[in-house]
């Protein structure tokens, strides 16, 4: 398939930028470190800000982490691109757009070092990177910065280079610049599915970040567009308003993280990685683990009773002022245990007469809404049913299949076993059914 954005870009190329744009801004390669006389009259580089985009959920990768926050090289990922602009000279302010419900991960992510630079700032990211772009650019409107440059933090691998380079090329009435690669695979175009002709790719350009923009007038077209025409990258504002664009070298390192297997990618082309492969780094993982404990009594009378979800023939019924289910009684505590967030009696006072006879299954429910209210996920459930009789193990998957649907969670996360007390203490007497359970959470807020 053709990639419709390089077409795109191609044909805004042909349009508007001119030839001798590319012409000075390759030059720029060669004389990288030359002073350049800037737009703005000086000799003195302009002073920078910077806008990272880091709100993105990372649906595509589907990882429990956005990819902004996953580890590479012993660091996240939105780090990278923070230490590359945090350390160039000229830039004066670091906007990183954030996702609105997760400032504690943003700020867990950058560490207090980080977030002690007074430069730095975190905003609140909208439902569209352009939302975010433009939140970002309205954070700088008294910046005394004369440029700016607008990041995807999931291009990690930035180089002072590449900043100087557009920073460079903004001069003599280019008002923007961005790096572009040339595409090296042969392009196809289709009609109705089928290949229908080969692009002339010697006009077609890949588009990277960062790119960079005199900050005013960046700024004011994403006022004045204010999402009325979707565009995938700021630079495509600047060419709707005829602005003349350099383009400068592209540098493959900055290679977006996209899908998984990019970053094995990435930690290759970073070269000196110190924590080569390191996904799950401490720093990024806050596994928690509460256990739970519950007993019941059997009754004078028959059962059936409730069990780990299920109703089982018992030759006695359970005392108790809910449904007496021990099992999901010692799995709610055990979730509760890891959110600290009191005990299964808090949330449903056995004073309460809204519990009598109550389906167990909405306590269990209500805990695991819990997790989501604490920003934590919930990973595995185990549970030990402690009893003579009645036998577990026949019904094992069933209970398996019920927690599973009660908690959402796949029955291969889910534990059931059963133990007798070999005719010891009360459950060894058969006066009762005893239940431990334990559970783990991933929290993602770092709270
Ligand atoms: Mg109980």
């Amino acid at each position: 398939m053709v990639s419709a954005p390089c077409n795109r870009l191609a044909h805004r190329f042909n349009r508007q930028a001119k030839p001798v744009d590319f012409i000075s801004a390759f030059r720029d390669k060669w004389h990288m470190s030359a002073p350049s006389q800037t737009a703005h009259g000086s000799q003195t580089p302009p002073a920078i800000a910077a806008v990272i985009v880091a709100a993105g959920s990372g649906s595509r990768m589907q990882e429990a982490v956005p990819k902004q926050f996953l580890a590479l090289c012993g660091k996240p990922v939105l780090c990278h691109s923070v230490d590359a602009f945090a350390s160039h000279a000229a830039v004066v302010e670091i906007i990183i757009v954030g996702p609105a419900d997760d400032f504690v991960r943003v700020r867990r992510a950058l560490g207090t070092e980080r977030m002690g630079d007074n430069r730095l700032r975190i905003v609140a990211g909208g439902a569209t990177r352009q939302q975010s772009v433009r939140a970002g650019l309205a954070a700088l409107a008294s910046s005394r910065a004369r440029l700016v440059s607008i990041h995807d933090a999931a291009r990690p691998l930035v180089s002072h280079a590449v900043i100087d380079r557009l920073a460079t090329a903004i001069s003599g009435g280019v008002m923007a610049a961005l790096p572009v690669l040339a595409v090296t695979d042969t392009l196809k175009s289709t009609e109705s599915g089928r290949i229908s002709g080969t692009i002339d790719r010697s006009n077609v350009w890949a588009a990277q970040t960062p790119q960079m923009f005199d900050l005013a007038t960046i700024a004011r077209l994403h006022e004045e567009n204010n999402g009325t025409q979707p565009v995938t990258d700021d630079i495509s504002l600047a060419e709707d308003a005829g602005l003349r664009i350099a383009s400068i070298e592209g540098d493959r390192r900055l290679m977006k993280l996209t899908h998984e297997d990019d970053l094995a990618m990435l930690v290759a082309l970073a070269g000196d990685c110190p924590a080569k492969g390191d996904r799950a780094m401490a720093e990024m993982m806050d596994m928690r683990v509460g256990n739970g404990f519950d007993v019941h009594r059997f009754a004078d009378g028959p059962g059936p009773i409730m069990l780990a979800g299920i109703s089982l023939p018992s030759q006695h019924g359970m005392l108790a002022h809910s449904d007496g289910d021990v099992g999901l009684h010692a799995l709610c505590d055990a979730i509760f245990g890891a959110l600290g967030d009191g005990d299964i009696g808090f949330h449903f006072p056995p004073s309460d007469a809204r519990w009598k006879n109550a389906d167990s299954a909405q306590f269990l429910r209500y805990a695991v809404e819990r997790c989501g209210q604490h920003n934590a996920e919930l990973r595995n459930l185990d549970l030990t049913i402690i009893c003579e009789a009645p036998k577990i193990t026949p019904h094992r998957d069933a209970m398996r299949a019920r927690i599973a649907e009660i908690s959402g969670l796949p029955i291969s996360r889910i534990g059931v076993k059963a133990t007798t007390s070999e005719g010891l203490g009360f459950t060894g007497r058969g006066e009762g059914i005893a239940a431990q359970a334990t559970a783990s959470l991933l929290f993602r807020s770092g709270e």
